[in-house]
């Protein structure tokens, strides 16, 4: 049976490999864009939906869009954001219209958080945060989805072609929060396309995958209207520093959030599970184990630009060359930097946040 993944819960995924057999997902070759970036270079990005028609698009310089959602709940990021902004930036730099909507609506649906709150935590946060992650706000289009009237509408019709047991079958459940969260996501997903139709790709991690199941079901039940099924990219999850599957913040000691105090964050990368031996004779003879590292893990996510610089660690690890002690220091001087640049980049967003572009209603 195919297992849920539900955007709003905690499920953990164990098998990449499964999820794209079960799900029907492609298989991501980087080879399919030119200039790939480091997350797709390094098979951080693993399955996508009809990435060839964005890749023509692309190739053709014909119009096409990217678009992402963020839910204003908490005041700080994981590391998932992180990978769907550089994901957006890409596309935006291969001329990408760019739309991120604020999902306030779906918050006050799923976690309670007032619509006036969500607007202030965005405002103030989530919104000047995504440009301190790296998305261009000049190529940017912001909405926040309580005032836009078209695309609640159009969750309206969308709630038409879907029956109740489809709805369970993508999602798991059907309280009617979600069923009214889910239908405005579909009008969210497809909104770049009222006035123009064009193909759209949306950077997502894997529990996001029923908004794109669902809107694909949507489009093709609504074939006279020629919208493009929306595309998708997916990334892995950046592991607990314990070794399970998915960072959460559920679990504070494992977990490093965007911001985070670096002396905090460098605590818990010191902890971190690693793949070292169990004795430094040990790991001078036999050589460490990447593959099974936290650390190493965060280098390749997040921490080391050049791919150079990320061999020449794995090699230095595998040989025994280099011990855990010196890695994690690497890694704390390299989110030391992060931490520091990404809250600059913050507090000069916020200064400008008056200056970017938002749908007008
Ligand atoms: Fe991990 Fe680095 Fe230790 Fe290797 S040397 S096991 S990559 S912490």
């Amino acid at each position: 049976m195919t297992k849920i993944i539900d955007p709003y819960g905690s499920e953990l995924v164990e098998d990449y490999t499964k999820i794209i057999k079960d799900f029907g997902l492609e298989i991501f070759d980087d080879k399919i864009f030119s200039n790939p970036n480091r997350i797709m270079r390094r098979n951080v990005v693993f399955a996508g939906r009809d990435l060839k028609i964005i890749s023509k698009a692309i190739h053709e310089k014909k119009p096409f869009y990217a678009l992402s959602g963020i839910m204003p709940t908490s005041d700080t990021f994981h590391f998932g954001n992180k990978m769907v902004v550089e994901n957006l930036r890409y596309f935006q730099e291969l001329g990408a219209k760019t739309f991120i909507l604020i999902a306030d609506l779906e918050a006050a649906a799923a976690r309670g958080v007032s619509i006036e709150e969500g607007r202030k935590r965005a405002l103030e946060f989530h919104i000047p945060g995504y440009i301190a992650l790296g998305l261009d706000p000049k190529k940017t289009v912001f909405y926040f989805q309580s005032e836009n009237k078209e695309v609640m509408q159009f969750g309206y019709r969308a709630a038409k072609k879907i029956t109740l047991n489809e709805f369970k079958a993508i999602y798991g459940n059907a309280d009617p929060g979600r069923i009214m969260s889910a239908v405005t996501q579909v009008g969210d997903i497809l909104f770049p396309q009222f006035d123009e139709r064009m193909p759209g790709i949306i950077p997502v991690g894997i529990d996001q995958d029923p908004h794109i199941r669902l809107t694909r079901d949507v489009v093709n039940r609504m074939k006279s209207e020629k919208f493009f099924a929306p595309s998708s990219l997916y990334h892995k999850y950046t592991s607990s520093l314990d070794g399970s599957m998915k960072m959460s913040k559920s679990k504070p000691e494992s977990c490093i959030t965007v911001p985070e105090d670096v002396v905090s964050a460098c605590k818990k990368l010191k902890k971190a599970l690693t793949g070292g031996r169990e004795t430094v004779d040990d790991q001078r003879k036999k050589g460490g184990q990447p593959e099974k590292c936290m650390v190493f893990e965060m280098h390749k996510q997040h921490l080391i630009e050049k791919d150079s610089y990320l061999q020449k660690i794995h090699d230095d690890c595998k040989s025994g060359a280099m011990l855990c002690g010196e890695c994690k220091n690497i890694a704390c001087e390299k989110m030391n930097k992060f931490m520091i640049d990404f809250n600059n980049k913050l507090l000069l967003a916020r200064k400008n946040i008056k200056q970017l572009k938002f749908v007008e209603f």
